[in-house]
């Protein structure tokens, strides 16, 4: 199952609740990425 992110208010959705149509149930945006599962940081010095 894929989670989502909104791109306009941040929030996380599952992509069975966005189902057919990818509208932000929050915000009714239309944007959405796919925030990555393992994002590490790297601190630059
Ligand atoms: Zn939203």
């Amino acid at each position: 199952m894929a989670v989502y992110k909104c791109f306009k208010c941040g929030k996380k959705i599952q992509s069975n609740k966005l189902d057919a149509r990818f509208i932000c149930p929050f915000c009714n945006s239309k944007i959405f990425y796919k925030p990555r599962t393992h994002s590490r940081k790297l601190k630059a010095i």
